[in-house]
């Protein structure tokens, strides 16, 4: 016997819309590609817009051959470092959502 039960209860239209983001999802957008681990003082190449801890993109661009975004490998051209824009907005989401522990 064939259960063609594909569940479909979420798709209720006009209820109350409840967004439910699962952590791990939110986590992987606040996740520094380069370590792994939620961004500590989130920072955005203005190019790309891939967000980066600041110490991690720092060392990156100060690595000898490193003007690209380590992402995407955009190029950065000379003065990197002044592609980079500090991201209060996401710094303060990613607090919220994650306070770092002390
Ligand atoms: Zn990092
Ligand atoms: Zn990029």
């Amino acid at each position: 016997m064939a259960t063609s039960g594909t569940k479909e209860a979420a798709m209720a239209a006009g209820s109350t819309q409840v967004v439910k983001v699962k952590r791990e999802l939110l986590a992987a957008c606040m996740t520094c590609p380069i370590y792994n681990k939620l961004l500590r003082d989130a920072t955005t190449i203005s190019e790309c817009l891939h967000t980066f801890c600041r110490k991690c993109i720092f060392e990156k661009l100060n690595e000898k051959d490193a003007d690209c975004c380590p992402v995407c490998n955009i190029p950065l051209c000379c003065l990197p470092v002044e592609k980079l824009k500090a991201d209060h907005n996401l710094q303060d989401l990613r607090a919220k959502i994650f306070p770092l522990k002390k």
